[in-house]
């Protein structure tokens, strides 16, 4: 690839204390030569990580909450250390407004039930986007199915946002909840989050935004945002899989059922009655993903050590790099706007998403084809599948050459 590309593409990440990471040792899942283009579907592990799960099992285990030991007394702080770091993370008030679950889609499931499952009535209405994650899609289908609730869909400005002019004539009082993607998994589309919230709270909807996408990849502040539901995976944040992050308004989570029934989310048992433990603890029943969680806050510890503005920025730049390639081949079509936080999506004329990923893999270039869990996004823009290559802190220069160099091989076997 030209020197060129080379010189427009940003410098090795500065890590905090003006360091360079060494990728190799950072990532030990990564060989060398090996274009991982796929971090939106879930991010690689660095060492750190991998480190603080291998202590946690091999060294500090036990459980949580419920020992007089020594041991778990100190896993417990652990634990709910792990809670503080994700509370100052994403800006929330306090640790008790952070419910540890599963992962995004289990957050999301989580409000559909014990929020818009108790609140929504028959003749309200919920307005979604075009370009969200069928686990922001389906769970409403569901809870509106069985309440009598109708789904809006907000649609898509020209260059591929959740169109916000749109958002503010379409929305109604009728509308109670509104539900929409921080960052888009296909376009890397990046929401005015407090926008969308003004507009929702403007007719008193309640708003969750989906941060799956965005917390890797953009600073999150949930207080600034205004918003009254946030969630996310854990695994996009380079942390382990099973664990993940729903924060809610401390008033709305009180006024929440429980989500399960078991052991820990109680205040007291018997026959005649049972109570329930406030909240956080009301909504994690059961033992916890209790090493996920320390390996969380492992991965937020990786993050903030190199920083969101300079993680961004390197994205942008390999996203910019990568955009201005690819729109030089004739037969490739982009998809999202040019400032796409981290992801690029495209198809090539005549050729099947899958085929342009089974070459590159061949190439040694990992990316995702498919719809993306997204598939009324993939009608509206007239496609089955896209190509979607996507970057994190441990992408370089290197690895847009390797995608371009592909994606040139693809256009030379199918031209
Ligand atoms: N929302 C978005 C925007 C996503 O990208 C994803 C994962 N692809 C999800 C929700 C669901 O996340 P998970 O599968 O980790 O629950």
């Amino acid at each position: 690839m030209s020197t060129a590309l080379d010189q427009a593409l940003p410098r090795p990440l500065p890590q905090a204390g003006g360091e360079a990471p060494d990728r190799v040792s950072d990532f030990p899942a990564i060989p060398e030569g090996w274009a991982y283009l796929d971090t939106a579907a879930t991010a690689q592990k660095p060492q750190v990580v991998v480190d603080a799960i291998t202590r946690a099992y091999g060294e500090t285990y036990a459980t949580v909450h419920r020992g007089v030991y020594q041991r778990s007394a100190d896993m417990t702080v652990a634990y709910e250390q792990a809670r503080k770091a994700v509370a100052r993370f994403i800006g929330a008030g306090s640790p008790d407004e952070i419910v540890f679950v599963r992962g995004a889609t289990e957050a999301i499931n989580l409000v559909a039930t014990c929020w818009a499952g108790t609140q929504l009535k028959a003749g309200d209405r919920i307005l979604l986007s075009m370009l969200e994650h069928h686990s922001n899609i389906v769970p409403w289908q569901m809870i509106a199915e069985a309440r009598g609730v109708a789904i809006d869909v907000l649609p898509l400005t020209p260059d591929h946002c959740i169109d916000l002019d749109a958002m503010e004539r379409m929305i109604t009082p009728a509308h109670k909840l509104v539900a929409l993607g921080h960052v888009s998994n296909v376009l890397g589309s990046v929401l005015d989050a407090k926008r969308a919230t003004g507009i929702a709270h403007a007719v008193g909807a309640k708003i969750l935004i989906d941060g799956c996408q965005s917390v890797p990849r953009i600073t999150v502040d949930v207080t600034a945002i205004g918003c009254d539901f946030y969630v996310f995976s854990g695994h996009k944040l380079y942390g382990p899989t099973g664990i993940g992050v729903l924060w809610a308004k401390p008033e709305l989570l009180d006024a929440m059922p429980p989500y399960q029934g078991g052991g820990s989310m109680i205040d007291r048992v018997s026959f005649a009655k049972t109570t329930y433990a406030p909240a956080p603890g009301r909504f994690e029943a059961g033992t916890p993903h209790i090493v996920g969680a320390l390996g969380l806050h492992a991965a937020i510890d990786y993050v903030e050590s190199i920083g969101l503005g300079a993680i961004h920025a390197h994205e942008t730049a390999l996203v910019t790099a990568a955009r201005e390639a690819l729109s030089g081949i004739n037969s490739v079509r982009l998809y999202g706007p040019a400032d796409s936080a981290g992801i690029v999506s495209f198809t090539i004329e005549g050729v099947h998403p899958h085929d342009i990923g089974t070459i590159l893999d061949e190439e040694r270039v990992a990316i995702r084809a498919g719809h993306h869990c997204a598939q009324p996004l993939m009608e509206a823009l007239g496609v089955e599948a896209t190509a979607r290559a996507s970057f994190g802190v441990y992408n370089g220069p290197a690895d847009v050459d390797a995608l371009v160099r592909g994606i040139a091989r693809v256009t030379r076997i199918f031209g």
